[in-house]
C-alpha cells in the first residue's frame, strides 16, 4: 500500500495545550528551519505571511527531523508527548 494508506492508520492524540514542539520567537527563519515546511512528513510547518515558520505539532510523527534541522541553530524546543498522547503507531 501507499505510504498515505499507511500512516492513515496509526491513530494520534492531542495533548490539548502542551505542544511537544515549539518555534521560538524569531524574525527570519535559518534555511533549516525554513526547509522545515517543505520535509515534514506530516506537514506540520508553515510560513506565516510576516515571514515566520510556525509549526502545529498535531499529528506529528515524532520523526525528529525538524531536531536535526535546527540543531546548530537551536529555533525549535522538541520534547516527546507525554506518555499516552502524540503518535500511536500501528504495525502490521
Ligand atoms: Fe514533522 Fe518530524 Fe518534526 Fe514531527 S518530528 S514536526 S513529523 S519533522
Amino acid at each position: 500500500p501507499k505510504v498515505e494508506e499507511k500512516l492513515f492508520q496509526n491513530r494520534y492524540l492531542v495533548d490539548a495545550g502542551k505542544p511537544h514542539i515549539k518555534v521560538r520567537a524569531h524574525e527570519v527563519p535559518s534555511a533549516g528551519l525554513l526547509s522545515m515546511t517543505k520535509l515534514c512528513p506530516a506537514g506540520c510547518y508553515a510560513l506565516t505571511e510576516s515571514g515566520q515558520v510556525e509549526v502545529a505539532a498535531d499529528g506529528c510523527l515524532e520523526c525528529g527531523t525538524c531536531r536535526i534541522m535546527t540543531k546548530t541553530t537551536g529555533e525549535i524546543e522538541w520534547n516527546y508527548p507525554r506518555g499516552g498522547f502524540g503518535v500511536l503507531y500501528k504495525f502490521g
